[in-house]
């Protein structure tokens, strides 16, 4: 018997049927548990303590609420990954993908072709984002966004005959994903420690942290103002010949949700102008609608040449990412010859029928005005309303359906725990158990729910959060 003849025997017999099966098969908590801790390797996890107390099974999903394997029902606050807009469940997605996968499940956009899905996409992109972005490339995650962003940084400055401008300069405690360029350019201290070896020239000024780090008597638009002139010591450091770049997230998002003062991105903005340095805006978490504006950098009042698109494009139904390019840099671009980067999925038919279909709801079901005049508004009140004067509660920060509440042992004085995390954690069990997902970066809590949420589901939301904020204190002795 040759090879081949063995080899389709055996895939043959009633593959289909029992390829069905193996998806659909429900098992116990317990078996799902035990074998995700025999074969599953999960992200940014310390997998020797998971295994241990096992994860928890995330079974199906409506709306805003999850349902676990032992069937709890869950408000979810963190839309999945800050990504999931339109909520769970949305036909007009599940149906774009269904149709795309039989019309053409697959093609790429290498060698001069393109195809209808990533057209429409395009176009529409180009209609809701402000005026100069009428450009865009497609990856598959804000990663490889920001990856194509150092890419499309260094080619325009060679298109402009600028060979110097070879620094890009990010901040601490931003996050731009975790492939080596990603992880380089953020500045989160423990992921540029496991990595010995990074992308070259990339540096960090401090962060537009007001509560955490402003010392003295700085009013948050001082501290902030003075946080962005580090950027202008920084260039005069490199100099300016030697900068290409500026990236940063509108608000951090992993970070712990920190709202920079109104000073902060229009001061930003002049110096990279002064200097002639790309202004980057990562909008993987800001953008679509977050703040209750299609993009972030419209709610703080500045424009960047480059966004940097992902989680909120296609609601985290399927991945995809992309860069909005500014006219001015879209023209270096597309002028200048080959540009050398493309990755197997860029513009993936399904990805940007999805897109598409998301992009449309957005729209047309007026979801973001809706987070704009009513529930944006509604959910920042509710919270600052809930936690007036709370003993552990320092801060709340956030616009639109995004926030951050700041943990702290005297509000009053801003002074944070000690141990920064471990009140984090404790806060974000009582969550958990409470069937409120809500994550913690450090001492800071972090809410970011579906954008479809209506005044019901954010009054549970916030008085969950309450809940548990509440049993905190008192674990901690503290009312
Ligand atoms: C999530 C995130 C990324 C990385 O996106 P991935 O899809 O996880 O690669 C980049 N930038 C920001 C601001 C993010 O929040």
């Amino acid at each position: 018997m040759s090879y081949r003849t063995e080899e389709v025997a055996y895939v043959q017999p009633a593959q289909p049927a029992a390829s069905a099966q193996a998806t659909q098969q429900k098992r116990s908590t317990a078996e799902y548990r035990a074998l995700d801790a025999a074969h599953h390797i999960h992200p940014f996890s310390d997998m020797g303590s998971l295994n241990r107390s096992g994860s928890r099974v995330i079974v199906k999903a409506q709306g805003v609420y999850l349902w676990d394997s032992d069937d709890n029902k869950i408000i979810d606050g963190m839309a999945g990954l800050w990504c999931v807009n339109v909520g769970y469940g949305r036909k007009e997605l599940a149906d774009a993908a269904y149709r795309q996968m039989q019309e053409l499940p697959f093609y790429n956009t290498f060698f001069k072709t393109t195809h209808p899905p990533v057209i429409e996409l395009s176009a529409l992109l180009a209609e809701l984002a402000p005026e100069p972005f009428n450009h865009f490339f497609y990856c598959n995650s804000g990663s490889e966004g920001n990856d194509t962003v150092l890419r499309i940084v260094h080619q325009y400055w060679a298109t402009q005959g600028k060979h110097s401008k070879k620094f890009v300069i990010s901040r601490k405690n931003g996050y731009h994903g975790s492939t080596i360029a990603g992880g380089t350019l953020g500045g989160m201290g423990y992921m540029h420690e496991q990595m010995p070896s990074k992308v070259e020239n990339i540096v960090h000024i401090d962060q537009p942290y007001f509560f955490g780090e402003a010392e003295g008597n700085l009013t948050p638009e001082e501290f902030a103002l003075a946080r962005a002139q580090q950027l202008e010591a920084k260039i005069l450091e490199i100099g300016a010949d030697n900068v290409a770049a500026f990236i940063g997230e509108p608000f951090q998002g992993a970070g712990g949700v920190i709202f920079p003062a109104s000073t902060y991105w229009p001061e930003i903005q002049r110096i990279c102008r002064k200097y002639d340095i790309l202004l980057v805006a990562d909008e993987v978490i800001g953008g679509f609608g977050r703040t209750g504006e299609w993009f972030a950098h419209q709610h703080f009042g500045f424009e960047p040449d480059l966004i940097t698109l992902a989680k909120g494009l296609t609601s985290g139904y399927v991945p995809m990412g992309a860069v909005g390019l500014h006219d001015r840099v879209a023209k270096a671009i597309i002028e200048n010859g080959d540009f050398n980067h493309g990755l197997t999925y860029s513009g993936h038919p399904v990805a940007a029928a999805v897109a598409v279909a998301n992009l449309k709801l957005l729209r047309d079901d007026k979801i973001i005005d809706r987070v704009k005049t009513d529930t944006g508004p509604y959910f920042q009140k509710k919270l600052r309303d809930t936690f007036a004067n709370h003993p552990i509660i320092g801060e709340i920060s956030g616009a639109g359906l995004v926030a951050g509440l700041q943990l702290a042992e005297d509000p009053k004085a801003r002074k944070r725990f000690a141990n920064g995390g471990e009140v984090g954690t404790i806060c974000r069990d009582f969550c958990f158990n409470g069937n409120l997902i809500m994550r913690a970066t450090g001492d800071r809590m972090l809410l970011s729910p579906p954008l479809v949420i209506n005044k019901l589901e954010i009054d549970e939301i916030v008085s969950k959060a309450k809940k548990a904020v509440d049993a905190t204190a008192q674990q901690l002795g503290i009312s």
